[in-house]
């Protein structure tokens, strides 16, 4: 089968990756596809099967694991697995479109690494840890103790950024969506 491309975006939690992808999907032409990973944890709130995830038990991720069915996996949080399956990305790319990844920094590189000739990974950026915060506060979906845990994984996160193929400042957001258009652009085109 032919593959289409890869486009990871990995960034700190509250950079902006799913304001910018969210953007990027709305753009016809790019045929862009959502990658839903597979995941250990369970759902929350609404999250559908299939649709935010792939809930998988332990027992059947780990079969998954020992198949060699996983492009990438890890355990993000102790005991809870995430991972791409290649039937995820084989299931868009027969349907003539290109994939578009949400996933953490580690995952992303490891896409990257996995696809080395058909993927762009872009790290999402914003000037400084104090804008991350207060974007963090102002979405309001976390408590108080799972910003500062968040803060505290970007700083280890933003030192992988120069293993990315791009960086994209998110300050003035208009911005960021032009700059990350033109970079997706010029990627399917090439
Ligand atoms: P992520 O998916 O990386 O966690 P989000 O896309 O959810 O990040 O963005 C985090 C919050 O910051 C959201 O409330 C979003 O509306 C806001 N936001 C995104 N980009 C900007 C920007 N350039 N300036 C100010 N706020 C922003
Ligand atoms: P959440 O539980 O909040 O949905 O996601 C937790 C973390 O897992 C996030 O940092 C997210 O980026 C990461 N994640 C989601 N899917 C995948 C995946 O397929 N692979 C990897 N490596 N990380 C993932």
């Amino acid at each position: 089968m032919k593959q289409g491309k890869c486009i990871v975006f990995s960034a700190p939690s509250g950079s902006g990756k799913t304001t910018l992808s969210k953007h990027l999907l709305d753009q016809d032409d790019f045929k862009l596809e959502f990658s839903i990973s597979a995941t250990t944890r369970p759902p929350r709130g609404n999250e559908q099967h299939g649709k935010d995830y792939y809930f998988l038990t332990q027992e059947e991720f780990k079969a998954k694991i020992a198949e060699a069915a996983f492009a990438e996996y890890e355990e993000v949080y102790p005991g809870m697995f995430y991972g791409t399956l290649k039937s995820e990305l084989e299931r868009i790319w027969e349907r003539g479109k290109n994939v578009l990844f949400d996933i953490d920094v580690v995952g992303g590189l490891n896409i990257k690494k996995q696809y080395p000739n058909n993927t762009m990974a872009v790290f999402v950026k914003t000037p400084n840890i104090a804008d991350l915060k207060a974007r963090l506060q102002l979405r309001a979906t976390d408590t108080e103790e799972k910003i500062a845990m968040r803060i505290a994984k970007a700083e280890t996160e933003l030192e992988r950024a120069v293993d990315f193929d791009h960086i994209v400042l998110n300050d003035k957001l208009e911005t960021a969506k032009q700059d990350v258009q033109e970079l997706v652009f010029n990627f399917l085109n090439q």
